[in-house]
Parts: structure tokens; sequence; C-alpha cells
């Protein structure tokens, strides 16, 4: 159902359903204009249809237990420039090495999930298909819309983006129309902070323009909520997650630190795969790296 729904041009009313805290069925919605049904109840008090059992969430130990489902963060997706440093290499993905990992991916058996299901397994015990990986792709540079969506769509994979707010617009980033391009397509977006500052040492006055203002602008772009965020660097702190929680995060993704045993939806672990893996030894780190104590 989901992915019928991910592949249907009207699948944005069921992100919306699929991004709530908890997945509640979705119901007829209650604003469209009363059936002329004549047992209709004459109370304003709308009729509820009766749910299906909300699922339990798991205890941290149950959820951190579920945590062994790779995830993937990419970012630059472009063709190197002579001046790219060091560290722009190791980040920067040619289209041509993109598709090869992602085509290693489709050949390797691996199923592409979408963030939502994720999340729900690890919460609440859903099932997820065989092999699944959560492609993630950070800072929201233009390469997201010119290269990965383009790629992603043929290949038929869903997949999660995470901008800074403040390269909305800007030459060579995402922009607003390109988040809702993404959003229309079926992709998922959270935020990544405004500009990218470390969560671990923040200054206490900054956590409202880094946590809540990315979230409500991007809502606002998406016209849906927006409830799962990033950590720039991968690197968060405990004095972090409270305000993570505050800014009404459901989850927040990390990088190799070890899953924090009392809070797992706040360090969801991720890995960066390396331009240079050819397809195999990524899809060893599919295996390797997340597995129990890895
Ligand atoms: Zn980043």
């Amino acid at each position: 159902m989901r992915r019928r729904h991910f592949l249907a041009a009207g699948g944005a009313l069921f992100l919306t359903a699929c991004s709530r805290t908890v997945p509640t069925p979705v119901a007829a919605p209650t604003t469209s204009a009363p059936l002329p049904t004549p047992a209709a109840p004459t109370t304003s008090a709308a009729p509820t249809p009766t749910p299906t059992p909300t699922p339990t969430r798991g205890t941290a130990a149950e959820i951190a237990a579920r945590s062994t489902v790779p995830v993937l963060c990419y970012h630059q997706l472009r063709e190197l420039e002579p001046d790219d440093g060091e560290y722009s290499r190791s980040i920067t993905f040619p289209p041509a090495t993109f598709r090869a990992q992602l085509e290693a991916v489709r050949d390797g058996g691996r199923t592409p999930i979408r963030a939502a299901a994720l999340l729900d397994h690890l919460e609440f015990g859903t099932p997820l298909p065989e092999k699944p990986v959560l492609l993630t792709f950070d800072d929201g540079s233009a390469g997201h819309a010119t290269v990965a969506l383009p790629l992603l769509q043929e290949l038929g994979f869903p997949a999660m983006f995470f901008p800074m707010t403040v390269v909305l617009d800007k030459p060579n980033w995402l922009s607003r129309d390109d988040l809702r391009r993404l959003d229309a397509a079926g992709m998922e977006i959270g935020a990544h902070t405004w500009d990218h500052q470390r969560l671990d040492r923040l200054p206490d006055d900054q956590w409202h323009t880094q946590l809540d203002e990315p979230a409500a602008t991007l809502a606002e772009v998406l016209g849906r909520p927006v409830d799962v965020m990033a950590y720039p660097f991968g690197v968060w702190a405990p004095r972090t997650l409270p305000h993570v929680t505050e800014a009404g995060y459901r989850a927040a993704f990390q990088l190799a630190e070890a899953v924090d045993p009392e809070q797992p939806m706040l360090t969801i672990r991720r890995v960066m795969p390396s331009p240079t893996w050819d397809g195999d030894t990524l899809l060893a780190h599919l295996d390797e790296d997340f597995t129990p104590g890895a």
C-alpha cells in the first residue's frame, strides 16, 4: 500500500499521514461535505470510525535493538572542480559514481524505504521489506534536484532530504520550488538547521533559530508538518536532545556514534559512503556497519 501510494500522483496526502508521530489510519477527510446519509448523526460530534488498535510504542531498549537498518548519507552530487580540496572530494559524487552506487543498491537486492517506514519500524515494530536501506541527502545542494531526483525516479527509489534552510533559493542550492518538486515526487524532507551549526556546543539562545524555525520554514514551503531532522556534521551531545524534543521532532539522524540507549529515536545512525567505494564495497558496508554493536 505504501509503495503504491508512493508512486501515485496523489501520494502527497498519504505522506502527511505517514509523517505523523502515531500512524493513525487515515480516515475520510472530515472536512468534506457531508454525504446525504439518512442515518447521519445530527449532533456536531464528528462520527469517528473505530480505528484499528493504536500500535504500541516500543521501549527505548526495543527501539535500540531494532536500529540495524542501514542508512546512507550523501552530500554533493556534481562533477569535481579543480579547486575541490580533500574534504570536498570525500563528499562529492560525480553523477556517474552516484549512479553506480544506486545501481549497486538495486542489483544487490536492497529495497530503499521511506524514512517514515523506518521510523514506524523503530518505534512500533511495523515490518519492513527484505534488505531495507534508507537513502538520505544532507545540506540541500542543487544536485539533489538535478542529479538525485531523476535517478531516484528512474529506479523507483524513495529518499529523504535534509536541506539547511539558509541556502534555499540561493545559486547552486535547492530552491523552495525544488523542495516542492521533491515532495510531489514522493520524497521526504527533513530539517538540517538554519546554517549548519554544531548542536553539541550551540549557545542556548540559538535553539529556536536552529531547530524551531527551520521546521516551520519547511512546513510552510511543503504545506505539511516537518518533524524529522539530521544533525549538522552528524554531531550531537546529551544536552542537545531535550531541545530536539522540545522543538517537536519525532526523530533525528546522526552519523557514526553509537545509538543513545535512552534516546534511540534521536540518535539514528547513518554512514557516509565514499565516492571511492565500488558496488561490492558499498553492499559490504550496508551489511557490516549496522550490525548490533557495530
Ligand atoms: Zn550537513
